[in-house]
């Protein structure tokens, strides 16, 4: 890859800036990474998710990408969890069922995860009213600790922090190139009105006696495994601005989970967060050559709109970043 001086900068340090900006570190030595954020970990959307690994709310994302990106998530997720680096990451194996009231259609992930299958009548019993389940065995990248990992591991290899807003994409024109993962920022970063929030809350609890995820998907409700946490969810309250919990809806995820799992009851609650999930009609993945204010042409590479999925499908994007930027370098 040819160098141009002026290295590549990325606006963003969530899990999706963080993972591009450690793509590029990854494969290319001596290319100069620096990265602008107004909030860094713990204050990005990630850190406080769990970090289940499964495709939601990602609009119309044309399912071929969805795919891509999120089986190659998931091996890399899976590669982590089986290193010496899994328990600071905080990636490792679950097992996973999601239960239904009548039929549902193979989803489109089931042959990224292992052993998918049909939970059998006799599993469902345990679950009245609700005649159809998967079962299957996934990946957690547990946001309270995976989005630390990905900002020491960029630093280990290099990159450069500076904690700025950016309200122009003519400051950071110095760069070859600059990386847009500003997720919810992009609205106004680069005037994108179809960005939208999706609201979400989860209860952080003690349970250590649940080993095994549960997602209730007509009842809109969830019970995952982290590695000293069971998170409790969850709300999806399309163009709700305000990240604040809201004591109405943990009341309600609160009495659903517990009537659909009783044996949460015992369980010691010991927080409660709520973030903005970037939304998009579709995540934006693309290089575009933008004329600045000051008559400059910048090279930029969208990466921002995963909605209910940047833990899902970060990485396969941060893989395709890379991609285009070494098109850019070749050129
Ligand atoms: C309750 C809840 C649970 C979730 N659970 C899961 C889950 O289990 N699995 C999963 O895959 N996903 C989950 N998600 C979704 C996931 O958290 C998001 O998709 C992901 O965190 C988005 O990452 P991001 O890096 O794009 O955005 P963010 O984490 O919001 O980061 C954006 C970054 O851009 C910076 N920025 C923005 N604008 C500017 C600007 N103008 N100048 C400088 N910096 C700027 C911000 O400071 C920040 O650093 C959940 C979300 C919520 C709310």
């Amino acid at each position: 890859m040819s160098q141009r001086g002026g290295g590549v900068g990325v606006i963003g340090a969530g899990v999706v800036g963080l993972s591009a900006a450690l793509r590029i570190l990854q494969e290319h030595d001596g290319t100069q990474v620096t990265i602008y954020a107004n909030r860094f970990s713990p204050h990005t959307t990630g850190d406080g998710a769990a970090g289940f690994w499964e495709p939601y709310a990602v609009g119309d994302t044309p399912v071929g990408d969805i795919v891509r990106w999120g089986q190659e998530t998931f091996e890399w997720i899976e590669r982590l969890a089986q290193s010496e680096e899994a328990k600071e990451s905080g990636t490792f194996y679950v097992s996973s069922c999601h239960i239904y009231h009548e039929h549902v259609e193979d989803p489109i992930w089931k042959d990224t995860v292992h052993g998918f299958r049909r939970m059998t009548g006799n599993e469902l019993l345990h679950y009245p009213g609700h005649t159809c389940g998967f079962a299957y065995t996934t990946v957690m990248s547990e946001g309270c600790r995976y989005v630390k990992w990905l900002t020491k591991r960029c630093k280990t290899l290099g990159a450069i922090f500076i904690q700025k807003e950016i309200s122009d994409l003519a400051e950071v024109s110095s760069h070859d190139i600059v990386v847009n993962c500003s997720g919810l920022g992009a609205r106004e970063l680069v005037g994108d009105a179809s960005v939208f929030p999706i609201k979400g809350q989860i209860i952080t609890t003690k349970a250590p006696w649940i080993k095994h995820c549960l997602n209730f998907d007509d009842e809109g409700v969830y019970m995952l495994v982290g590695s000293q946490n069971v998170y409790i969810g969850g709300s999806s309250e399309k163009g709700n601005e305000d990240p604040t919990p809201d004591p109405d809806q943990s009341k309600r995820i609160w009495n659903d989970i517990t009537r659909l799992v009783p044996s949460l009851c015992g369980a010691e609650r010991v927080g409660e967060w709520g973030g903005l999930r970037p939304g998009r009609p579709q995540v934006r993945l693309e290089a575009e050559e933008v004329s600045l204010t000051n008559g400059e042409i910048l090279k930029v590479i969208h990466n921002y709109g995963h909605g209910g999925a940047g833990l899902t499908l970060h990485w396969g994007c941060a893989e395709q970043c890379r991609r285009l930027i070494d098109q850019f370098y070749e050129q």
